[in-house]
């Protein structure tokens, strides 16, 4: 028995051309797909995985995001933020012992600053290129992570509670701390969360995205979630409308 449940949540949607992550598809068409969050209730404490987007993208998202909305142009409203979610579900901010950071993107950690009393894993390579002045603007923000909280560095394979129910995995390329998370679960066994590694289902079997900053890690990583796709795991992709679409949202969870 491993007691360990997983609800999928959406904080409103990216509206972006498909051809960034499959260059395959002809440019200059837009679709909407979810910004995704993740909460895990163990019997050793509640994480949220991401914390979407910083509150002012709801009121201003050139504001926040600058040129960048060219590319993603968030649609959120602030009823769709990450603490507004968790209240529906009846969980108080304060009683998230740890928030994964999966990466410090604008869209997974603009929130960070809402769980003052969290601890957050950031892999050790992630904390290093968020620091690099010459990125600021190209997906990372420092308004969403520079903020004094209980930060701490995570290395591959960082086994959250040591029973091997929720590993966090090294899936670097996106960007160069990018991590998932393989969950054991009782009923639906192993769901991997690919977050950015594969943004679309196609990606694991297709082409790479466009938007990586090192495409020999960015297909390695592919490789590990195509492997794990092959012994059965379900993999949950990052930004995919159609998949989005057939999975079960908050309230409802996988267990
Ligand atoms: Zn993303």
């Amino acid at each position: 028995l491993t007691g360990l449940r997983l609800y999928l949540f959406t904080c409103g949607s990216l509206l972006f051309d498909p051809s960034v992550f499959l260059p395959d598809q002809p440019r200059g068409e837009k679709v909407r797909g979810p910004i995704p969050f993740y909460l895990l209730e163990h019997p050793k404490g509640r994480v949220l995985v991401d914390t979407g987007c910083h509150p002012i993208v709801a009121d201003n998202p050139e504001m926040a995001w600058g040129s960048l909305t060219r590319v993603f142009y968030p649609e959120i409203r602030h009823e769709d933020l990450v603490p507004e979610q968790l209240r529906r579900i009846g969980i108080d901010t304060d009683t998230i012992d740890t928030v994964v950071c999966t990466h410090l993107h604008m869209d997974h950690a603009g929130g960070n600053s809402l769980f003052p009393k969290a601890r957050f894993l950031v892999h050790s390579r992630e904390w290093e290129a968020v620091k690099n002045p010459s990125l600021e603007g190209k997906g990372y923000f420092r308004n969403d992570w520079d903020h004094p909280l209980n930060y701490i560095s995570v290395e591959d394979g960082h086994d959250l509670f040591g029973d091997a129910t929720v590993i966090l995995r090294a899936l670097p390329g996106h960007s160069p701390g990018h991590m998932g998370l393989i969950l054991k679960l009782e009923r639906a066994g192993t769901v991997v969360l690919g977050i950015d590694a594969a943004p679309m289902l196609r990606n694991i079997h297709g082409p790479l995205p466009r938007n990586v900053v090192d495409s020999e890690m960015a297909r390695r990583s592919v490789d590990i979630l195509r492997s794990l796709k092959d012994q059965n795991a379900r993999i949950i992709c990052g930004h995919d409308p159609d998949q989005w679409s057939t999975l079960p949202l908050a309230p409802a969870y996988l267990d």
